[in-house]
């Protein structure tokens, strides 16, 4: 019984004086170091936890024993859905319900996969393209970053600038982090998919950001030797004419 799920605040805290704790990534447990997850059982070194992060997805199936996990890609819920993981009274959210929890027979992507279509009930194959009765078309929906919100009410909003009725706290807020730069490994003993490392993490945006900031480096560390250069230059001629 001891240390398994009754870990409340004062037991990790006496754990804590003992040794290191972890958090999985994935689930979020705290834990005593250990290689693989007690809980969600994920391999809690690089490759392992690329492979986890490979899964993640904008789809979610409503769990009460996987409340922390992150959500699923779409070909994971559609092979639930075949695999009669799930059926047509799961409720699930994603993309297409704009992520507002709902029963599987009538998500979009998915009530076809369990037999029905999402919009009229009409029993169908998994492998149709469409309703033969209402004509809806059966789509796929397996772009693993976006969440569908777009699709939704909800206005796409305004860039969160300052005004002067902002309270202090909330200048406070809008201030960002200043951008930090990654302390790059090299070593890492290179994976097979060498462009799935952990080094390529971030988005075009950031890493071109990034490969500004070292150009500015190089280029202030040439002035610099430059000027120490013709410093030492400019003594050695004072002391030729001097002689
Ligand atoms: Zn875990
Ligand atoms: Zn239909």
């Amino acid at each position: 019984m001891a240390g398994k799920a009754n870990l409340d605040g004062t037991m990790v805290f006496t754990i804590m004086a003992k040794q290191r704790i972890l958090v999985c990534p994935i689930c979020g447990e705290t834990q005593p170091e250990t290689k693989v997850c007690r809980v969600c059982s994920t391999l809690l070194e690089p490759d392992g936890l690329l492979l986890a992060e490979g899964g993640f997805g904008p789809w979610w199936v409503r769990n009460e024993e996987l409340l922390f996990r992150p959500g699923i890609t779409f070909e994971q819920l559609a092979d639930l859905a075949k695999n009669r993981k799930i059926d047509l009274q799961t409720i699930v959210r994603g993309p297409t319900t704009r992520q507002l929890w709902k029963v599987a027979r009538r998500v979009q992507g998915i009530a076809h996969l369990l037999g029905r279509c999402h919009r009229c009930g009409e029993h169908v194959q998994p492998t149709d393209l469409a309703c033969s009765a209402c004509e809806s078309p059966f789509l796929k929906y397996t772009d693993r970053n976006n969440l569908g919100l777009e699709l939704g009410m909800p206005s796409k909003g305004k860039p969160n600038g300052m005004s002067s009725f902002l309270s202090d706290a909330e200048i406070m807020d809008t201030q960002s982090t200043p951008l930090m730069l990654p302390k790059v490994e090299r070593q890492q003993p290179a994976g097979d998919d060498a462009q799935a490392g952990p080094e390529s993490v971030g988005s075009p945006q950031f890493r071109a950001m990034q490969r500004q900031l070292e150009k500015a480096k190089r280029k202030t560390l040439v002035l610099s030797i430059s000027f120490v250069v013709s410093v030492l230059v400019g003594a050695g001629l004072l002391f030729a004419l001097l002689r």
